[in-house]
């Protein structure tokens, strides 16, 4: 096996960033029994990683980038071992030196995409805001109660679009002081982080800790599970504080202060996927549920829900690398939503809604589920 960086170097990079208590592991396996990996291919991560401190592990290898970072088996280890920030030690070592294999390739370009135009899908800055046309969405400006962040995807992806302007009409309808800031808004950050390039992360962030600083906003209302967290948890390594809430936290606010009020009935056998980030990373399971009940839909939970929810496999960067047929997590999981009889598939996520789109297009029956963002279902029962 090949080295490519010096296994003294890689070693003190995992210790560096809380891999050492990787020393604390005992073989006992049970990360591996909850990887969803395991579902589709056989993967240990325990192993990448404790041949990683041996000095052993091949930087070249694919496996160092399997991690999606859904955080089931830090949940699990009973000796607090932190799998994914040993994992993403190894993916920044890999990162620096330029190794990416090839189903990792476009890593190097999103990376590009992120310097140029704040954006991983290689869209112009200049139509961040485009999303929003013909609606009147206005310009955050100090004083308004909250700020509007759609993310990236819910900027410029067609599919994801429909979602952002299903959030505007709701905040609308609801009589919401809000805004957007359009073109000063750059990508969150989170998932470049989760790839290893540390550097690119902070200046995302600092772009739009800036931004926000600069047009006075308190409060910040965001579509992305993965905005949500490194807004709320890794943010805060720079010294600023920003108030964050989740869609899905908000229309259960808004429904309960009787801002938003439900008048219609979504009649539909649903079910809900809890995103990883939003769920386990920051435990939001209730208020989704508590939404969907609202819009008088009949919602039937699937297998692994909850804590215990199948990833979608967009997390760690995922979404940005080739999964092989039959290596995707998102066509289990769309076959434990058909098996429970459900006609809607619903989540709070655009990689989750990107990924499931993507295996409901790739199965033979796909007419037979809809993917619904929770905005999507409110916004035609209001
Ligand atoms: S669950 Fe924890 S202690 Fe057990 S093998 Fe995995 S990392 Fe080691
Ligand atoms: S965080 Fe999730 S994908 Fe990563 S090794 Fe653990 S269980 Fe597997």
């Amino acid at each position: 096996m090949e080295t490519v960086a010096p296994e003294k170097e890689i070693i003190e990079v995992i210790k560096a960033n809380g891999g050492d208590a990787f020393k604390y592991c005992y073989q006992c396996g049970l990360c591996d029994t909850v990887c969803p990996w395991n579902k589709v291919r056989a993967f240990s991560m325990r192993k990448v990683i404790r041949q990683a401190t041996f000095g052993l592990t091949d930087i070249e290898t694919e496996d160092i980038w399997r991690c999606t970072t859904c955080g089931r088996c830090p949940q699990r280890c009973p000796r607090g071992v932190k799998q994914i920030e040993s994992g993403v030690a190894l993916r920044r070592i890999a990162t620096e030196y330029g190794v990416f294999p090839s189903a990792v390739k476009s890593v190097r370009t999103i990376g590009a995409s992120l310097v140029a135009e704040g954006n991983p899908l290689n869209e112009e800055r200049g139509k961040r805001a485009n999303w929003a046309e013909g609606m009147s969405v206005p310009s955050f400006s100090e004083g308004m109660e909250i700020l509007y962040f759609p993310g990236c995807y819910l900027s410029y992806d067609p599919r994801m679009k429909r979602v952002a302007r299903a959030t505007a009409s709701i905040l609308s309808k609801a009589g919401v002081d809000f805004g957007i800031l359009g073109t000063k808004e750059s990508c969150c950050g989170e998932s470049i982080r989760k790839t290893g390039d540390e550097e690119l992360f902070k200046r995302l962030a600092r772009e739009n800790i800036k931004s926000f600083i600069d047009a006075g906003v308190k409060r910040i209302l965001v579509s992305s599970p993965h905005c949500y967290h490194t807004f709320k948890n890794e943010y805060p390594e720079f010294r600023v504080n920003f108030e964050v809430v989740h869609i899905t936290q908000y229309l259960f606010e808004l429904i309960a202060e009787g801002r938003l009020e439900i008048s219609g009935q979504y009649a539909k056998r649903v079910t809900y996927h809890d995103p990883c980030y939003l769920g386990r990373h920051n435990s939001v399971f209730d208020e989704p549920r508590e939404v969907l009940k609202k819009a008088g839909l009949e919602l039937v939970e699937m297998a692994d829900c909850g804590k215990d929810s199948l990833c979608c496999g967009g997390g760690g960067g995922r979404i940005w690398m080739e999964t092989p047929k039959g290596e995707r997590f998102s066509d289990l999981r769309i076959e434990q939503a058909v098996s429970v009889g459900a006609e809607v598939l619903a989540t709070s996520c655009p990689y989750c809604i990107t990924n499931f789109e993507d295996s409901r297009l790739n199965r033979e029956d796909g007419e037979a589920i809809e993917i619904r963002d929770i905005t999507e279902i409110i916004a035609e029962v209001i």
